[in-house]
């Protein structure tokens, strides 16, 4: 019989692999905890017409990256590409939005269906964090403040550098969208297939093209700020005031537009070298016309997204001795008629010493192949119960890493001795 196998671009994390993400993932919510943010959680999956409404219609995550299907009420559902529309959808539902200023954040799954390669799969994780009901730019600030400190708390500031832009308004934008439709339009010979398309479509995308024939052309092409309106240049200023005290570095990309619709002003991505074409860790920016939009109140928010595998794959890169595996601490083994006596001493020493892990040997076997078992397991310490030890209340520490002699000892010794591991 063949197995099946799993979806393309779609991962098991292993057991070896599992650890680190355990260690990357307590170190971000440690963090995000840390500035006051709460988590949410909310499904895998929404009703399409979600999405399509806050991402945008002519997106590449809407046009293409989209994993939808009919159910069996022919409900068209899709599982989400990102998290930030389902968590509007979620604080709307529930009237979060009513009791002042929000933050938020989660993590988990999203789904797209893009080419998968290093740092970019089908089934991806992402840490999310949104922030509701401020209108900046100190919120901004304080966002960018908090993913700077993750980075600090992962050893790896020195290989992401962050850009950031303004959007502006919709207005602002609606504006800038006229004057590039008519200046591609007086040179539309020299755009690509993928250009011409997005003309007719969302011509603000052409700016972000990365074919280098047309590089020339989208540097001199009008460009946003030319069109902001006076309350985004003012915001977009005083956030780089506030960034500067900070003494956060930052690089104004005027081209950085982000591949979703609902952005307006502050938008920012912290983008590394170290992991060749997949080199966005982290972005996000303002979308303060979207909770009206999906039937909300009037909110200003802002949130990011930050990809956990890239983030593994940067840290593993730069700083790995963050990701040390947790080691087993204790494996006991046990004579053959002494099975029952050692899960009930297994069960006294996890109640008396929590902090320590401890692995019993199951399913028997000579005392040669149960610490063959042992050793593999990478405890420190073999306890052993043998018929000798069990009879006189005893127990024998074997150290399996260090060079030094076996003891054994009563069993409230052998604890105190197990506690300074
Ligand atoms: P990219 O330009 O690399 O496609 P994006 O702009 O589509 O990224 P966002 O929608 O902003 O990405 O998502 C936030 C973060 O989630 C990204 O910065 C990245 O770290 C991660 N991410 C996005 N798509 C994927 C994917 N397919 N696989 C792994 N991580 C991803
Ligand atoms: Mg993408």
């Amino acid at each position: 019989m063949t197995a099946t196998r799993s979806i393309r671009g779609m991962n098991d994390l292993l057991p070896l692999e599992s650890g680190k993400w355990q260690a990357i993932e307590s170190i971000v919510s440690a963090a995000l905890e840390r500035y006051g943010y709460q988590e949410i959680r909310f499904p895998v999956m929404e009703k399409t017409d979600l999405f399509t409404r806050s991402i945008g219609e002519v997106t590449d995550i809407v046009e293409k990256e989209m994993y939808s299907f009919n159910d069996r009420n022919d409900e068209s559902l899709s599982l989400r590409p990102e998290g930030t529309a389902g968590c509007v959808r979620a604080c709307v539902q529930n009237s979060l939005l009513n009791a002042g200023p929000l933050r938020l954040w989660y993590s988990g799954p999203m789904f797209r269906y893009e080419r998968p390669q290093k740092g970019r799969m089908r089934q991806f994780h992402q840490f999310g964090v949104e922030c509701f009901g401020m209108a900046g730019p100190d919120i901004d600030a304080e966002v960018i403040a908090m993913t700077a400190a993750i980075w600090r708390d992962f050893g790896i500031s020195d290989s992401l550098r962050l850009e950031i832009n303004s959007l502006g308004t919709s207005e602002s934008r609606k504006a800038h969208k006229l004057a590039l439709v008519e200046y591609f339009r007086a040179n539309l010979d020299q755009l690509d297939e993928d250009s011409l398309r997005r003309l007719e479509t969302n011509p603000l995308r052409i700016l972000d093209t990365k074919n280098p024939d047309m590089q020339v052309l989208v540097e001199a092409a009008p460009s946003l700020p030319d069109f902001m309106d006076e309350e985004s240049s003012q915001h977009f200023a005083a956030l780089c005031a506030l960034l500067d005290q900070m003494k956060i570095a930052y690089r104004v990309n005027h081209r950085l537009v982000r591949g979703l619709d609902y952005y307006s002003k502050t938008v920012f991505e912290w983008v590394t070298d170290a992991l060749g074409a997949q080199g966005t860790v982290c972005g996000g920016g303002r979308y303060d016309g979207l909770v009206p939009q999906l039937g909300g109140p009037v909110t200003p928010a802002l949130g990011f997204g930050l990809g956990i595998e890239r983030l593994v794959l940067l840290v593993q890169e730069v700083n790995p001795q963050v990701l040390n595996q947790k080691t087993l601490d204790l494996y006991l083994i046990a004579a053959k008629k002494e099975v029952s006596a050692a899960l009930e001493l297994a069960e006294n020493i996890r109640s008396s010493e929590p902090r320590l892990t401890l692995m019993v040997n199951c399913g028997g076997g000579s005392f040669k192949s149960q610490f063959k078992k042992a050793d593999r397991s990478g405890a420190k310490v073999a306890l052993v119960l043998g018929e000798d030890e069990a009879e006189q209340g005893k127990i024998t520490l074997k150290y399996l890493r260090e060079n030094r002699d076996q003891e054994t000892l009563a069993v409230p010794e052998a604890l105190n001795r197990l506690r300074s591991l």
